[in-house]
């Protein structure tokens, strides 16, 4: 079936850095846009939805706020029409729950009818001008085609598996699945291996630790030489703003996987509070020095994975520092090992109309697209390489949506903030002047 209408934007990926441009572009009436992802609706990471865990970026990170703190899709406005804003007031935290956000994103959902889901986008080219994008809707196979002038690509990162790890065995899974599986880890006398040292691992060795049983042995292993916290100081935090993107575009790209690989513990890293109450909850387990039943080992690369079906499983470790090679077994692994971005091959037959760098990769426009003309092809959460970081952080999205539908309208429809960081990224304007002494 052709659908006739000709879109201005067609956005793939109902995630929340899509469903934020949608909110940002549904109160534009010369947009016509139209959002679609495969799945039957918007569910946020649900096999890490574990209790108690919140965003670790304020709440004003939502759809909307920082380009429309006005806008009515704001998470104030929902709390409000919920009913719920008393109480987040007394609350008194920045940090709300995920699972409030993925219900906000749900409430705003609700109010976008451009936003359609079971329909899984499988192709598309590119004749006299427009885009057609061929979707294929999941529960009914009925085939469509619809005809933009710009596309959004949204579609976000998937878990990555080391390639070394076998494949299809059922006691092997990422962090991604763990509440799926959960009951059955829980189950009499396991022992269970959690390889990583960020967020996602840390937050399942502690769901693990608090709700095992008598009998499960938890394991905790990681590459870095110790469990660093994401860095949260102020001044760092400056680097999530308008001022650092600009900055980092600008810089070449031997420079930039220089920095990038200096990030580490701004963006990965564990949050600062989780491992302090992982610490005080095994120290109360440990009262009267009872042995805890588990093991931390830090400084530890996973090198291989032996399968010895239907008995445990022999993992191969080495210890970086003393270059010791040591194994453990288990019934279970448990990857934390991050998520990586995969070109959707629905680009297949536009190819050509992409621009690459000297590594192959997407070759970002400061504007966001990807397309030899520079305003028909934009990506969110696609150009860390070119953007830095930033470009995965749910407080910097609503920058990125402005400036891509400024940049859509051809003019400042959302005012966008230039420099805001108190410290200067950029010296280019000093060497222009004689040196000053300080
Ligand atoms: C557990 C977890 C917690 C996080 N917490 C935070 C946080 O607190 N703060 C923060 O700043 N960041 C956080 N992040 C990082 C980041 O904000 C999230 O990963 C966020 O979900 C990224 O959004 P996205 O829109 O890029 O992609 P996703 O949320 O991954 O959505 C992509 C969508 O694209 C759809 N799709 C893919 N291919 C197709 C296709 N061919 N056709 C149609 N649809 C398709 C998928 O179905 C999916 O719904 C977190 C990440 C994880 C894993």
């Amino acid at each position: 079936m052709n659908n006739e209408t000709i879109y201005n934007i067609i956005g793939i990926g109902i995630g929340p850095f899509n469903l934020g441009l949608a909110a940002l572009s549904d109160p534009i009436p010369e947009l016509k846009t139209l959002f679609l992802d495969q799945r039957d609706g918007f569910d946020w990471h649900p096999g890490l939805m574990i209790d108690h865990v919140t965003l670790q970026t304020p709440f004003l990170c939502d759809c909307v706020s920082m380009a429309d703190p006005t806008s009515p899709l704001s998470l104030l406005n929902y709390l409000k029409e919920t009913g719920r804003l008393y109480k987040f007031f007394i609350r008194e935290s920045f940090f709300i729950p995920r699972k409030e956000y993925n219900r906000y994103c749900q409430w705003v959902i609700q109010q976008l009818p451009q936003c359609r889901f079971s329909t899984q986008v499988v192709d598309i080219t590119y004749e006299d001008g427009l885009y057609l994008v061929t979707t294929i809707h999941t529960k009914t196979k009925e085939t469509t085609v619809f005809k933009t002038e710009r596309l959004i690509l949204g579609t976000g990162t998937q878990p990555n598996i080391p390639s070394f790890i076998p494949k299809d065995d059922a006691r092997i899974m990422h962090t991604s699945h763990y509440l799926y599986r959960k009951e059955e880890l829980l189950t009499e006398g396991k022992k269970i291996a959690i390889i990583g040292s960020g967020q996602s691992a840390a937050e399942v060795f502690y769901d693990l630790l608090q709700n095992r049983n008598e009998t499960t042995e938890l394991g905790w292993y990681s590459r870095p030489d110790r469990f660093f916290p994401m860095e949260y100081s102020k001044l760092t935090l400056e680097l999530t703003s308008p001022d650092y993107v600009e900055y980092f575009y600008n810089r070449t790209e031997t420079a930039k996987k220089a920095i990038l690989s200096k990030q580490q513990s701004q963006f990965k890293g564990i949050n600062y509070d989780l491992i302090n109450d992982i610490y005080d909850f095994i120290y109360d387990l440990n009262i009267d020095n009872a042995d805890p039943r588990l093991r931390i080992i830090p400084n530890s690369q996973l090198n291989r994975v032996e399968i010895n079906d239907p008995y445990l499983m022999n993992l191969e470790f080495t210890q970086l520092e003393q270059e010791v090679p040591y194994e453990q077994e288990a019934d279970y692994l448990i990857l934390g090992t991050g998520y990586r971005y995969h070109e959707p091959s629905f680009l297949q037959n536009i190819q050509s109309r992409i621009k690459r760098d000297s590594s192959g990769l997407f070759d970002v426009n400061r504007n966001y697209s990807i397309d030899h003309n520079g305003g028909e092809i934009y990506v969110l959460h696609a150009e860390v390489h070119t953007h830095s970081y930033i470009s995965t952080d749910l407080g910097m999205a609503a920058y990125r949506n402005s400036y891509i539908i400024n940049d859509i309208l051809g003019r400042e429809h959302y005012k966008i903030e230039k420099k805001i960081a108190f410290q200067d990224f950029d010296v280019e304007q000093y060497a222009e002047l004689p040196t000053v002494k300080i």
